[in-house]
């Protein structure tokens, strides 16, 4: 279902994306939001500003502004809170990290999706990894902003530590300063503070912890823990080819 859902959210800001040939610019939100239905001219989105390095940029901004495309507040906050997080949790990341990018349904849109660009390039944990997502928790993201879970998984693929981050009021006051054209700008001042000022950082919880529930075979075996699930739901007969048709959500 999350899966199902999360497909169809890429597909349309993928639509959006294309659209606008990148994200555009307006400042809401401390950054862009999708375009392509106001009717600019081909090309041409005046305030659109492709990312080009800075001499002062640090290497793992860079990194982060060449894969998303341009520089924004939301793209900085996931680089250096993956970078943060597999510095603390004493890992590589890459396939070594899940990371749960808790997000309000109002705000699964760019720029606030950017984070997750951010999250990708700084910590190695990918969409083709399958082990980055992002879900909407209403329970965790209670204040409205979003809340990303970075979880260290053990060769076997068990979970043995994570940690949290919530956006702090330093970050939030820099966010409200934003303005279109300050959006590169701003972004660099986030980049400039450390993690911790931006960030109320801690240790997940043994019940967090339970609650990414992990799956360490991967996307193969995401579908097999469904199949699982279907069956202990409708015993050991069941098949979607015998009983599809009956199902009441069919
Ligand atoms: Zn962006």
């Amino acid at each position: 279902m999350v899966n199902i859902a999360w497909a169809a959210r890429l597909m349309v800001m993928m639509g959006g994306l294309a659209a606008a040939g990148g994200c555009v610019q307006d400042g809401v939100g401390g950054g862009h939001q999708m375009g392509g239905q106001t009717g600019s001219p081909a090309g041409g989105h005046s305030h659109l500003r492709h990312y080009q390095a800075a001499d002062t940029d640090a290497p793992w901004l860079a990194k982060a502004g060449d894969l998303h495309g341009h520089l924004g507040p939301w793209v900085v906050v996931g680089a250096m809170i993956g970078r943060d997080a597999i510095e603390r949790l004493n890992t590589d990341g890459q396939w070594e990290i899940e990371v749960i990018c808790w997000m309000p349904q109002a705000k699964q849109r760019p720029p606030f999706t950017c984070i997750l660009d951010g999250l990708q390039a700084s910590s190695g944990a990918t969409m083709g990894k399958r082990n980055i997502r992002m879900d909407d928790g209403p329970a965790i993201t209670e204040t409205g902003e979003p809340v990303v879970h970075v979880v260290h998984k053990r060769a076997d693929g068990t979970v043995d530590a994570g940690v949290v981050y919530e956006m702090a009021p330093v970050l939030a006051d820099i966010l409200a300063r934003s303005s279109p054209d300050r959006i590169e700008a701003i972004a660099r001042e986030i980049a400039g503070h450390p993690p911790d000022e931006l960030f109320v950082i801690r240790s997940m919880t043994a019940e967090e912890l339970t609650r990414t529930r992990l799956d360490p075979t991967g996307s193969t075996g995401r579908a097999r823990t469904h199949s699982r699930s279907l069956w202990s739901v409708f015993g050991p007969g069941f098949s979607v080819e015998r009983f599809g048709r009956h199902l009441p959500f069919s």
